[in-house]
């Protein structure tokens, strides 16, 4: 490792590690506080981390830290501390590597609203059969929002551009027509705001602002239907009908079509089915080498074809990864000022792998993830006791099973030290009602699914 490193070499380091870190930490708390952070400085040792503000800070430090710093340990190949500090986001220096992006300062409705990423433009964005028709629905909704398509509906697995074509309709909006309001927002951010402003007393205010928008874009709407809490539906079905109604133009992505969302609202369900359902598939070979070249060349990199082929060939199913390879091997060459060979470039992205469907996971592996996260042994948690510490972490291995296996209330029961049905619905529905009241369970369950699904 270099002395020192520039600040374009060390917002590239940062920018390969947003993926790795978005694994370990999650893709939300990733997207809310470490892609708008940049590294201040990096002596070798110790990297001193910007991020936007306090609860970002004390988030990070508290929840992340140990994450962040193996990661880029990793990385860098030896071990990094990381310190942060709390530094003004400033919107006219982009921190990641530049990309040629119209200049577009979007007024973005506050309550929450998060910025748009410039680069998720549908000028970055590479059309072809795997997401043509989705593309297409996306520019029409763009130009006449409210009008043509209403709502969208976009699903794919992760990785495949849901929220790079929902960003890309929020900034041509944006460019076209400043004065509309566009709030983009995922569907988490918005259950936890709605969560903090019960708690404050400022529900009536939270309606008020969102029904306020013209243009809503909502990511990854599952997370509404995976909570299983009627109010946070409730609201986001009113919030819809009320924009809905007024010829607002809601846009929605997920990881499942409508039917397939586990919706209690059987209206809602109907509703988000009746405007354009567009999915995005895995791009074949010549898209993810012509990704590749398009975001190489963003990078202002010129790399030789066999190796941009080679990275396309190795990783099939999932864009972001496919991005993340093709940054750490920019990476590389930044640190270390040379073009890589073909075979450098093998192992460089070795321990990158296209399995990207979610590994199903068993009741076992639940149970002893849970404890390990935890810190309770496995023998309590499938034994007698019954104390709080450990009673807790049982019920939420409970509910995990139960809203990522297909295994009946008996049969958790039985693998949780025989225990009846009742009981296993008691922990199930215990854990279901503190995620309405409880902002810090409701990330504890969102870790603990991301961990187990990585
Ligand atoms: P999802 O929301 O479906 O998980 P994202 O929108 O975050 O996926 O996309 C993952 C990454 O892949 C992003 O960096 C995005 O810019 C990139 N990407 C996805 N589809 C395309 C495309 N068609 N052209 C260029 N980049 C793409
Ligand atoms: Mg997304």
């Amino acid at each position: 490792m270099p002395e020192t490193i520039s600040s374009s070499g060390l917002a590239q380091l940062w920018q390969s590690a947003l993926p790795r870190l978005a694994e370990r930490v999650g893709h939300a708390a990733c997207d809310s506080f470490l892609r708008n952070a940049q590294v201040l400085e990096f002596d070798g040792e110790t990297l001193v981390l910007g991020v936007t503000n306090e609860f970002a800070r004390d988030w990070l430090r508290e929840k992340h830290l140990p994450a962040i710093s193996s990661c880029l340990s990793e990385m860098v190949e030896k071990p990094v501390n990381v310190d942060m500090q709390v530094v003004a986001h400033q919107a006219d220096q982009p921190i990641s590597p530049p990309v040629p992006v119209p200049p577009v300062t979007p007024t973005i409705a506050g309550f929450g609203s998060v910025p748009l990423n410039p680069k998720y433009t549908f000028e970055n964005f590479v059309v072809a059969d795997c997401n043509r028709f989705a593309h297409a629905a996306a520019q029409q909704v763009s130009k006449s929002p409210g009008k043509s398509y209403n709502p969208l509906f976009i699903y794919s697995k992760v990785g495949l551009g849901k929220t790079h074509l929902l960003q890309a309709i929020g900034h041509a909006v944006v460019r076209r027509t400043p004065n509309l309001q566009v709030v983009y927002i995922s569907a988490e951010s918005f259950v936890n705001q709605l969560i903090g402003a019960m708690r404050d007393n400022r529900t009536a205010e939270f309606r008020r602002r969102y029904r306020n928008v013209d243009v809503w874009l909502v990511d990854d709407v599952q997370f509404i239907a995976a909570i299983k809490g009627p109010a946070s539906e409730e609201e986001f079905f009113h919030t819809f009908n009320t924009l809905y109604e007024t010829n607002k133009q809601v846009v929605i992505a997920s990881d499942a079509p409508p039917r397939h969302l586990q919706l209690m609202n059987d209206r809602l369900r109907s509703r988000l089915e009746m405007g354009i359902v567009a999915d995005l598939r895995c791009p074949d070979i010549e898209t993810r080498i012509a990704i590749l070249d398009k975001k190489a060349e963003a990078e202002g990199l010129d790399l030789p074809r066999e190796i941009l082929t080679y990275i396309a060939e190795k990783i099939e199913s999932n864009i972001r990864v496919l991005e993340g390879a093709l940054l750490k091997v920019c990476a590389q060459i930044s640190l270390t000022n040379q073009q890589p060979t073909l075979s450098t470039v093998e192992e460089l992205i070795a321990d990158y792998s296209t399995a990207t469907a979610p590994r199903s996971v068993s009741v076992r592996d639940i149970a002893e993830y849970v404890a390990e996260q935890m810190e309770c042994s496995i023998e309590d948690m499938l034994g007698p006791k019954r104390n709080q510490e450990i009673v807790w972490p049982r019920q939420v291995a409970i509910y995990l099973c139960r809203e990522l296996t297909s295994n009946s209330l008996a049969s958790i029961g039985e693998f949780f030290g025989g225990r009846d049905h009742s009981t296993i619905l008691h922990g199930y529905n215990k854990v279901s009602e503190l995620l309405e009241a409880d902002e810090e369970v409701l990330w504890l369950i969102n870790e603990l699914k991301s961990g187990l699904q990585a």
